[in-house]
Protein backbone atom coordinates (compact mmCIF):
# COMPACT_ATOMS: atom_id res chain seq x y z
CA UNK A 1 0.00 0.00 0.00
CA UNK A 2 1.21 3.65 -0.74
CA UNK A 3 1.96 5.45 2.28
CA UNK A 4 -0.87 8.06 2.96
CA UNK A 5 1.39 11.15 2.18
CA UNK A 6 2.59 9.86 -1.17
CA UNK A 7 -1.40 9.88 -2.38
CA UNK A 8 -0.75 13.38 -4.29
CA UNK A 9 2.09 12.95 -5.77
CA UNK A 10 1.00 9.27 -7.25
CA UNK A 11 -0.37 11.04 -9.51
CA UNK A 12 2.84 12.39 -11.04
CA UNK A 13 4.04 9.30 -11.29
CA UNK A 14 0.74 7.48 -12.93
CA UNK A 15 1.21 10.45 -15.51
CA UNK A 16 4.75 9.40 -16.41
CA UNK A 17 4.21 6.05 -16.68
CA UNK A 18 1.19 6.67 -18.80
CA UNK A 19 4.02 7.91 -21.26
CA UNK A 20 6.07 4.65 -21.06
CA UNK A 21 8.64 5.91 -18.42
CA UNK A 22 9.61 4.49 -15.34
CA UNK A 23 9.19 6.86 -12.27
CA UNK A 24 9.70 5.88 -8.52
CA UNK A 25 9.84 8.10 -5.37
CA UNK A 26 13.49 8.02 -4.00
CA UNK A 27 15.78 9.38 -1.23
CA UNK A 28 14.97 11.49 1.96
CA UNK A 29 11.70 10.92 1.36
CA UNK A 30 10.97 6.86 1.21
CA UNK A 31 13.58 6.60 4.38
CA UNK A 32 11.18 9.39 6.10
CA UNK A 33 8.54 6.97 5.45
CA UNK A 34 9.22 4.12 6.02
CA UNK A 35 10.41 5.71 9.13
CA UNK A 36 7.31 7.74 10.38
CA UNK A 37 8.95 11.02 10.37
CA UNK A 38 7.15 14.16 8.77
CA UNK A 39 8.41 14.33 5.35
CA UNK A 40 9.78 17.41 3.52
CA UNK A 41 9.96 17.62 0.35
CA UNK A 42 9.00 14.49 -2.27
CA UNK A 43 11.61 13.72 -4.69
CA UNK A 44 10.87 11.60 -7.99
CA UNK A 45 13.10 9.73 -9.98
CA UNK A 46 12.61 8.59 -13.67
CA UNK A 47 13.59 7.63 -17.01
CA UNK A 48 12.11 9.94 -18.62
CA UNK A 49 14.57 13.29 -19.67
CA UNK A 50 13.62 16.47 -18.54
CA UNK A 51 12.36 17.74 -21.88
CA UNK A 52 9.52 14.60 -22.04
CA UNK A 53 8.70 15.99 -18.02
CA UNK A 54 8.38 19.33 -19.45
CA UNK A 55 5.90 18.45 -22.49
CA UNK A 56 3.91 16.21 -20.07
CA UNK A 57 2.87 18.22 -17.10
CA UNK A 58 1.31 21.90 -17.79
CA UNK A 59 3.28 23.32 -14.92
CA UNK A 60 7.32 22.66 -14.77
CA UNK A 61 9.97 24.68 -13.62
CA UNK A 62 13.68 24.02 -15.04
CA UNK A 63 15.18 24.27 -11.95
CA UNK A 64 18.19 22.47 -12.43
CA UNK A 65 17.80 21.27 -16.02
CA UNK A 66 21.52 20.44 -16.48
CA UNK A 67 21.23 18.18 -13.51
CA UNK A 68 18.00 16.80 -15.18
CA UNK A 69 15.86 18.17 -12.46
CA UNK A 70 12.77 19.91 -12.95
CA UNK A 71 10.14 20.92 -10.20
CA UNK A 72 6.93 19.62 -11.13
CA UNK A 73 3.64 21.29 -9.79
CA UNK A 74 0.65 19.63 -9.12
CA UNK A 75 -2.34 21.25 -6.83
CA UNK A 76 -0.11 23.55 -5.20
CA UNK A 77 2.87 21.22 -4.17
CA UNK A 78 6.24 21.20 -5.68
CA UNK A 79 7.73 17.85 -6.76
CA UNK A 80 11.51 17.27 -7.63
CA UNK A 81 11.28 15.41 -10.58
CA UNK A 82 14.90 14.37 -11.36
CA UNK A 83 15.99 11.62 -14.53
CA UNK A 84 17.95 8.84 -13.55
CA UNK A 85 21.45 9.86 -13.14
CA UNK A 86 24.97 8.81 -12.65
CA UNK A 87 27.60 11.47 -12.19
CA UNK A 88 30.88 11.99 -13.77
CA UNK A 89 34.24 12.13 -11.81
CA UNK A 90 33.77 14.41 -9.28
CA UNK A 91 37.75 16.02 -10.05
CA UNK A 92 37.43 19.93 -8.00
CA UNK A 93 35.31 17.98 -5.73
CA UNK A 94 32.64 20.10 -5.96
CA UNK A 95 30.06 19.50 -9.21
CA UNK A 96 30.51 16.46 -11.00
CA UNK A 97 32.32 16.77 -14.21
CA UNK A 98 29.18 15.87 -16.15
CA UNK A 99 26.17 14.22 -15.49
CA UNK A 100 25.09 11.11 -18.12
CA UNK A 101 20.89 10.47 -17.97
CA UNK A 102 21.14 6.45 -17.93
CA UNK A 103 17.95 4.37 -17.99
CA UNK A 104 18.15 2.62 -15.11
CA UNK A 105 16.85 2.92 -11.37
CA UNK A 106 19.83 1.00 -9.65
CA UNK A 107 22.76 3.06 -11.11
CA UNK A 108 20.99 6.17 -9.79
CA UNK A 109 20.37 4.49 -6.79
CA UNK A 110 24.41 3.74 -6.86
CA UNK A 111 25.43 7.36 -6.52
CA UNK A 112 23.25 7.85 -3.26
CA UNK A 113 25.52 8.31 -0.17
CA UNK A 114 23.89 6.51 2.49
CA UNK A 115 21.90 3.00 1.82
CA UNK A 116 19.11 4.79 4.09
CA UNK A 117 19.02 6.98 1.12
CA UNK A 118 19.19 5.28 -1.50
CA UNK A 119 15.82 3.45 -1.32
CA UNK A 120 12.91 3.87 -3.94
CA UNK A 121 9.43 3.03 -3.82
CA UNK A 122 6.94 2.10 -6.65
CA UNK A 123 3.43 3.61 -7.03
CA UNK A 124 1.78 0.59 -5.11
CA UNK A 125 4.71 1.38 -2.19
CA UNK A 126 6.77 -1.42 -2.90
CA UNK A 127 10.33 -0.51 -1.47
CA UNK A 128 13.14 -1.11 -3.71
CA UNK A 129 16.16 -1.56 -1.74
CA UNK A 130 19.50 -2.64 -3.39
CA UNK A 131 21.59 -2.21 -0.66
CA UNK A 132 19.86 -3.37 2.86
CA UNK A 133 18.97 0.24 3.17
CA UNK A 134 15.68 -1.25 5.33
CA UNK A 135 18.11 -3.57 7.77
CA UNK A 136 20.07 0.11 8.23
CA UNK A 137 16.65 1.36 9.03
CA UNK A 138 15.65 -1.24 11.39
CA UNK A 139 19.01 -1.30 12.90
CA UNK A 140 19.39 2.62 13.05
CA UNK A 141 22.75 2.87 11.08
CA UNK A 142 24.19 5.27 8.78
CA UNK A 143 26.12 3.03 6.14
CA UNK A 144 27.70 4.30 2.84
CA UNK A 145 26.58 2.72 -0.14
CA UNK A 146 29.73 0.83 -1.28
CA UNK A 147 33.24 1.43 -0.13
CA UNK A 148 32.96 4.36 2.35
CA UNK A 149 36.69 5.67 1.55
CA UNK A 150 36.02 6.15 -2.10
CA UNK A 151 32.23 7.56 -1.27
CA UNK A 152 33.82 9.82 0.62
CA UNK A 153 36.52 10.93 -1.39
CA UNK A 154 34.47 11.65 -4.52
CA UNK A 155 32.46 14.13 -2.34
CA UNK A 156 33.85 15.17 1.34
CA UNK A 157 30.13 16.85 2.30
CA UNK A 158 28.98 13.34 2.78
CA UNK A 159 31.33 13.13 5.62
CA UNK A 160 29.40 16.31 7.02
CA UNK A 161 25.87 14.56 5.79
CA UNK A 162 26.62 11.13 7.93
CA UNK A 163 27.07 13.54 11.23
CA UNK A 164 23.47 15.38 9.96
CA UNK A 165 21.60 12.77 9.46
CA UNK A 166 23.20 11.12 12.49
CA UNK A 167 21.79 14.35 14.28
CA UNK A 168 18.74 14.39 12.36
CA UNK A 169 17.75 10.55 13.19
CA UNK A 170 19.38 9.32 16.19
CA UNK A 171 21.23 6.76 14.41
CA UNK A 172 24.70 5.33 14.44
CA UNK A 173 27.15 5.25 12.58
CA UNK A 174 28.57 2.27 11.18
CA UNK A 175 32.21 1.05 12.08
CA UNK A 176 33.81 1.25 8.44
CA UNK A 177 31.53 4.77 7.87
CA UNK A 178 33.06 5.74 10.84
CA UNK A 179 36.57 4.75 9.86
CA UNK A 180 36.45 5.97 6.15
CA UNK A 181 35.05 9.46 7.51
CA UNK A 182 38.38 10.24 9.75
CA UNK A 183 40.66 8.75 6.84
CA UNK A 184 39.17 11.26 4.45
CA UNK A 185 38.34 14.39 6.51
CA UNK A 186 41.02 16.10 5.57
CA UNK A 187 39.42 16.75 2.34
CA UNK A 188 36.68 18.11 3.44
CA UNK A 189 39.17 21.85 3.52
CA UNK A 190 37.79 21.19 -0.51
CA UNK A 191 34.39 21.67 -0.60
CA UNK A 192 32.53 25.09 -0.80
CA UNK A 193 31.97 26.51 2.75
CA UNK A 194 28.36 27.36 1.87
CA UNK A 195 27.47 22.99 0.98
CA UNK A 196 29.07 22.81 4.91
CA UNK A 197 27.33 25.41 6.14
CA UNK A 198 24.00 24.08 4.68
CA UNK A 199 24.98 20.42 6.35
CA UNK A 200 26.37 21.67 9.52
CA UNK A 201 23.10 24.16 9.86
CA UNK A 202 20.71 20.74 9.67
CA UNK A 203 23.27 19.09 12.24
CA UNK A 204 22.77 21.77 14.83
CA UNK A 205 18.79 21.57 14.05
CA UNK A 206 18.58 18.30 14.46
CA UNK A 207 16.34 16.45 16.99
CA UNK A 208 19.35 14.51 18.55
CA UNK A 209 22.01 17.01 18.66
CA UNK A 210 23.87 15.23 21.36
CA UNK A 211 24.41 12.44 18.95
CA UNK A 212 25.53 14.49 16.10
CA UNK A 213 27.87 16.25 18.42
CA UNK A 214 29.04 13.16 19.78
CA UNK A 215 30.22 11.86 16.42
CA UNK A 216 31.52 15.54 15.80
CA UNK A 217 33.73 15.10 18.61
CA UNK A 218 34.80 11.63 18.65
CA UNK A 219 35.87 12.18 14.40
CA UNK A 220 37.60 15.49 15.36
CA UNK A 221 35.79 16.59 12.09
CA UNK A 222 35.62 19.99 13.14
CA UNK A 223 39.42 20.86 12.93
CA UNK A 224 38.75 20.62 8.62
CA UNK A 225 35.74 23.29 10.04
CA UNK A 226 36.30 26.77 9.25
CA UNK A 227 36.96 29.01 12.63
CA UNK A 228 36.41 25.44 14.61
CA UNK A 229 40.00 24.37 12.82
CA UNK A 230 41.77 27.59 14.43
CA UNK A 231 39.66 27.10 17.69
CA UNK A 232 39.11 23.38 18.47
CA UNK A 233 38.77 23.79 21.89
CA UNK A 234 34.99 25.06 21.37
CA UNK A 235 33.33 22.05 20.46
CA UNK A 236 34.54 20.59 23.84
CA UNK A 237 32.98 23.68 25.57
CA UNK A 238 29.25 23.22 23.99
CA UNK A 239 27.11 23.15 27.15
CA UNK A 240 26.00 19.40 28.09
CA UNK A 241 22.18 21.20 28.15
CA UNK A 242 22.73 21.90 24.51
CA UNK A 243 19.32 21.12 22.70
CA UNK A 244 17.99 21.73 18.92
CA UNK A 245 19.33 25.27 17.39
CA UNK A 246 17.15 26.38 14.70
CA UNK A 247 18.96 28.53 13.09
CA UNK A 248 22.45 29.28 12.50
CA UNK A 249 22.06 32.95 13.78
CA UNK A 250 22.11 30.42 17.27
CA UNK A 251 24.54 28.53 16.58
CA UNK A 252 26.73 31.68 15.64
CA UNK A 253 25.56 33.38 19.12
CA UNK A 254 26.17 30.18 21.13
CA UNK A 255 30.11 29.88 20.07
CA UNK A 256 30.64 33.59 20.48
CA UNK A 257 28.74 33.05 24.19
CA UNK A 258 31.33 30.45 24.34
CA UNK A 259 34.66 32.66 23.06
CA UNK A 260 34.14 36.26 22.70
CA UNK A 261 37.24 36.42 21.19
CA UNK A 262 36.15 35.30 17.78
CA UNK A 263 33.48 38.40 17.04
CA UNK A 264 30.08 37.50 15.64
CA UNK A 265 31.30 38.63 11.72
CA UNK A 266 34.27 36.82 11.88
CA UNK A 267 31.61 33.77 11.95
CA UNK A 268 29.89 35.43 9.61
CA UNK A 269 32.44 35.68 6.89
CA UNK A 270 34.03 32.37 7.04
CA UNK A 271 30.95 30.54 7.30
CA UNK A 272 29.33 32.92 4.20
CA UNK A 273 25.96 33.25 6.09
CA UNK A 274 23.19 35.30 4.47
CA UNK A 275 22.56 38.93 5.97
CA UNK A 276 19.29 37.49 7.69
CA UNK A 277 21.41 35.22 9.56
CA UNK A 278 24.07 37.92 10.41
CA UNK A 279 21.18 40.16 11.41
CA UNK A 280 20.16 37.58 14.13
CA UNK A 281 23.26 36.71 15.65
CA UNK A 282 24.01 40.14 16.47
CA UNK A 283 20.68 40.30 18.26
CA UNK A 284 20.93 37.26 19.76
CA UNK A 285 24.31 37.84 20.99
CA UNK A 286 23.34 41.68 21.86
CA UNK A 287 20.39 39.66 24.08
CA UNK A 288 22.55 37.35 25.43
CA UNK A 289 25.17 39.67 26.66
CA UNK A 290 22.57 41.91 28.54
CA UNK A 291 21.15 38.92 29.96
CA UNK A 292 24.08 38.20 31.74
CA UNK A 293 24.72 41.60 32.93
CA UNK A 294 21.00 42.88 34.13
CA UNK A 295 18.96 40.18 33.58
CA UNK A 296 15.55 40.14 31.78
CA UNK A 297 15.35 43.80 31.25
CA UNK A 298 12.68 45.82 29.30
CA UNK A 299 15.14 47.71 27.39
CA UNK A 300 16.71 44.21 26.40
CA UNK A 301 13.41 43.20 25.21
CA UNK A 302 12.67 46.39 23.38
CA UNK A 303 15.70 45.66 21.21
CA UNK A 304 14.54 42.08 20.28
CA UNK A 305 12.84 41.58 17.49
CA UNK A 306 9.77 39.10 18.00
CA UNK A 307 10.88 37.11 15.46
CA UNK A 308 14.07 36.00 17.89
CA UNK A 309 12.00 35.44 21.31
CA UNK A 310 11.80 31.54 20.52
CA UNK A 311 15.43 31.81 19.55
CA UNK A 312 16.88 33.81 22.80
CA UNK A 313 14.93 31.99 25.05
CA UNK A 314 16.06 28.48 23.34
CA UNK A 315 19.73 30.06 24.10
CA UNK A 316 19.10 30.64 27.54
CA UNK A 317 17.56 27.27 28.66
CA UNK A 318 21.27 26.05 27.34
CA UNK A 319 23.36 29.00 28.86
CA UNK A 320 21.19 29.49 32.06
CA UNK A 321 19.99 26.25 32.45
CA UNK A 322 19.34 27.76 36.15
CA UNK A 323 17.63 30.43 35.38
CA UNK A 324 15.96 30.22 31.63
CA UNK A 325 14.12 32.59 30.17
CA UNK A 326 10.35 31.70 28.93
CA UNK A 327 9.28 32.90 25.83
CA UNK A 328 6.06 34.23 27.99
CA UNK A 329 8.30 36.45 29.79
CA UNK A 330 9.63 38.05 27.04
CA UNK A 331 6.24 39.07 25.99
CA UNK A 332 4.46 39.72 28.83
CA UNK A 333 7.25 42.79 29.16
CA UNK A 334 7.25 43.38 25.51
CA UNK A 335 3.23 43.73 25.96
CA UNK A 336 3.79 46.26 28.85
CA UNK A 337 6.15 48.41 26.85
CA UNK A 338 5.36 52.37 26.04
CA UNK A 339 6.79 52.51 22.96
CA UNK A 340 7.43 50.11 20.49
CA UNK A 341 10.59 51.93 18.47
CA UNK A 342 11.98 55.58 18.01
CA UNK A 343 9.22 56.43 15.95
CA UNK A 344 6.82 56.45 19.10
CA UNK A 345 8.94 58.88 21.34
CA UNK A 346 6.90 61.94 21.66
CA UNK A 347 10.03 64.08 20.39
CA UNK A 348 11.93 63.63 17.50
CA UNK A 349 14.97 65.43 15.87
CA UNK A 350 12.83 68.44 14.38
CA UNK A 351 12.05 68.73 17.98
CA UNK A 352 15.55 68.76 19.23
CA UNK A 353 17.14 71.67 16.49
CA UNK A 354 13.77 73.90 17.41
CA UNK A 355 15.34 73.69 21.10
CA UNK A 356 18.65 74.36 20.39
CA UNK A 357 18.65 75.86 17.64
CA UNK A 358 22.25 77.59 16.93
CA UNK A 359 23.48 73.73 17.58
CA UNK A 360 25.06 72.01 14.20
CA UNK A 361 22.97 68.91 13.60
CA UNK A 362 25.36 66.11 14.31
CA UNK A 363 25.78 62.76 16.80
CA UNK A 364 24.27 64.94 19.84
CA UNK A 365 20.67 64.54 17.83
CA UNK A 366 20.89 60.34 18.01
CA UNK A 367 22.66 60.31 20.93
CA UNK A 368 19.83 62.01 22.78
CA UNK A 369 17.17 60.16 21.41
CA UNK A 370 18.38 57.22 22.17
CA UNK A 371 19.11 58.25 25.93
CA UNK A 372 15.18 59.39 26.07
CA UNK A 373 14.21 55.91 24.56
CA UNK A 374 15.97 54.04 26.48
CA UNK A 375 14.52 56.22 29.30
CA UNK A 376 10.80 55.90 28.54
CA UNK A 377 11.53 52.17 27.80
CA UNK A 378 12.83 52.04 31.22
CA UNK A 379 10.24 53.82 32.70
CA UNK A 380 12.14 56.48 34.29
CA UNK A 381 10.20 59.28 31.72
CA UNK A 382 6.87 59.33 30.63
CA UNK A 383 6.35 59.72 26.37
CA UNK A 384 5.12 62.97 26.27
CA UNK A 385 6.18 65.77 25.08
CA UNK A 386 6.60 68.12 27.75
CA UNK A 387 8.36 65.71 30.09
CA UNK A 388 10.71 64.85 27.69
CA UNK A 389 11.47 68.45 26.81
CA UNK A 390 11.78 69.06 30.53
CA UNK A 391 14.31 66.30 31.04
CA UNK A 392 16.67 67.92 27.75
CA UNK A 393 16.30 70.98 29.32
CA UNK A 394 17.86 69.83 32.82
CA UNK A 395 19.84 67.53 30.89
CA UNK A 396 21.15 69.68 27.82
CA UNK A 397 22.98 67.47 25.56
CA UNK A 398 26.75 67.86 24.65
CA UNK A 399 26.96 69.65 22.00
CA UNK A 400 30.25 70.54 19.93
P1 LIG B 1 16.23 16.21 4.05
O1 LIG B 1 15.07 15.66 4.75
O2 LIG B 1 17.10 17.01 4.95
O3 LIG B 1 15.91 16.93 2.78
P2 LIG B 1 17.36 14.25 2.27
O4 LIG B 1 17.77 12.84 2.48
O5 LIG B 1 16.22 14.52 1.36
O6 LIG B 1 17.11 14.91 3.68
P3 LIG B 1 18.88 15.93 0.56
O7 LIG B 1 20.15 16.67 0.82
O8 LIG B 1 17.65 16.70 0.24
O9 LIG B 1 18.65 14.98 1.80
O10 LIG B 1 19.19 14.92 -0.64
C1 LIG B 1 18.20 14.12 -1.28
C2 LIG B 1 18.77 12.78 -1.66
O11 LIG B 1 19.78 12.95 -2.66
C3 LIG B 1 19.45 12.03 -0.52
O12 LIG B 1 18.51 11.26 0.20
C4 LIG B 1 20.47 11.20 -1.25
O13 LIG B 1 19.88 10.05 -1.79
C5 LIG B 1 20.89 12.09 -2.40
N1 LIG B 1 22.07 12.95 -2.12
C6 LIG B 1 22.05 14.23 -1.72
N2 LIG B 1 23.30 14.73 -1.58
C7 LIG B 1 24.13 13.73 -1.91
C8 LIG B 1 25.56 13.60 -1.98
N3 LIG B 1 26.35 14.62 -1.66
N4 LIG B 1 26.06 12.42 -2.38
C9 LIG B 1 25.24 11.40 -2.72
N5 LIG B 1 23.92 11.44 -2.66
C10 LIG B 1 23.35 12.58 -2.28
MG1 LIG C 1 15.54 16.52 0.72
Amino acid sequence: MLPKSFMQAKYIIDTIEEYGHEAYFVGGCVRDVLLNRPIRDIDITTSAPPAIIQTIFPKVIPVGIEHGTVIVRHKNESYEVTTFRVDGTYTDQRHPDSVQFINQLDEDLKRRDFTINALAMDKNGKVIDLFSGMTDLNNKLIRTVGNGVERFTEDPLRIIRALRFSSQLGFAIEKKTLKAMKLVMPQIENIAVERITNEMEKLFRGDSINTGLHYLKETKVYKYLPIMLKYPYIVAEIPKEIKPLHSFGQVIALFHYIERQIPVIAWIKAWKCSNETKHEAHQLTQALTQYEETGLSRWLVYQLDTQFYDGFANLTSILFSENPVRKQDIEKIAKELPIRSKRDLAVNGHDLIQMFPRAEKGPWLQQTLTQLEKKVVEGHLVNKKFSLKEWITCNPPEIN
